[in-house]
Parts: C-alpha cells; structure tokens; sequence
C-alpha cells in the first residue's frame, strides 16, 4: 500500500483530472441518493469509496477527504494526523520523526501539489479533523453538501 500511496502523490495531476470527472457525476447523482436515502447508501458508496481510496491513497475515511489540497497525499496518514502542513519534526531527509522509514506526508503533499493544476489549495488553512465524520463517505458529503447549496442559492434568488 505504502508504494502505491507514493505512487498515487507523484501522479497528482492524473489524479487531479480524474476527480474533476468523478465530482460532478456523484453530484448529478444527487437524486439517486435522495430517492435511496443518504443514509441507506452510505453503506455501499462507503464501501466502494474504501476500498477503492484504501487502494490507492491509503485512505483512513476520515470522511472529510481533502487529498485535492494536499497533493494527493493523505494526511491522515501521519502518525500526528497533521492537517494543516508538517510537525516540526521531519528529518533530514525528508522522513517522519515518528515513522523514519516512511517518507513525511506532507514532503509527499507539496511535491504532489506541485504537479496539479490546482496545487495552490495546498495553501488553504483546513478545519480541525471532525471525528464523528470516520468511516462516513466523502463523496456522499459533496453531493449533499452541493446540492444544500443549490437549495440555499435558489431560496436567496426567490425572496
Ligand atoms: S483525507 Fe480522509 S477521506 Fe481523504 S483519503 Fe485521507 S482519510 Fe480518506
């Protein structure tokens, strides 16, 4: 998993433009969910997000993925949990402090971002992780979270 997870960070942009596909499909999707139930398709869009993300990114579900502002390097994979840049820790080398054979996901999060188109989001300040997000799925979260704003954007045009 780890050299795929390196792998994934070095194909940033790859990755970048498939999510840039993949986005707007989960949202259009929104009826879908709503007619299933959000609720009711957590358990297998979760399972897909899982299994597909485990593979590739090393995803923990944090359920508030933000790997397009961090190089495709996930964050929560640093023993610290660090969201918002490196301890100050990192070797030398460019290695964990608390995990020396394992290269800092953030050395991995601006080298990947330096290949994305939109590799400026690494600059974005995140929100404290929210822990009773785990195991939720992400991509469920956008589509919600999106079409909310719809609904929000289209009560403001009404009044
Ligand atoms: S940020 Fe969260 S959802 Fe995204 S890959 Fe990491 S653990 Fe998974």
């Amino acid at each position: 998993m780890y050299s795929v997870r390196l792998w994934a960070a070095r194909h940033a942009r790859f990755f970048e433009v498939i999510y840039r596909i993949f986005e707007p499909v989960i949202v259009k999707l929104h009826p879908l969910w709503k007619s299933v139930g959000y609720q009711r398709a957590e358990k297998p869009v979760g399972m897909l997000e899982k299994l597909s993300k485990g593979l590739l990114f090393d995803c923990k579900m944090c359920g508030q993925c933000i790997l397009s502002s961090t190089g495709m390097s996930c964050p929560m994979n640093c023993p610290k949990t660090m969201r918002n840049g490196p301890c100050g820790g990192v070797r030398a080398n460019g290695n964990c402090e608390v995990k020396p054979e394992m290269k800092c996901v953030w050395v991995e999060a601006w080298e990947g971002s330096q290949k994305m188109k939109g590799g400026e989001q690494i600059q974005v300040v995140q929100l404290p992780v929210d822990h009773s997000q785990k195991g939720s799925s992400s991509w469920l979260r956008v589509a919600r979270r999106a079409s909310d704003l719809k609904q929000q954007e289209y009560k403001g045009d009404s009044k």
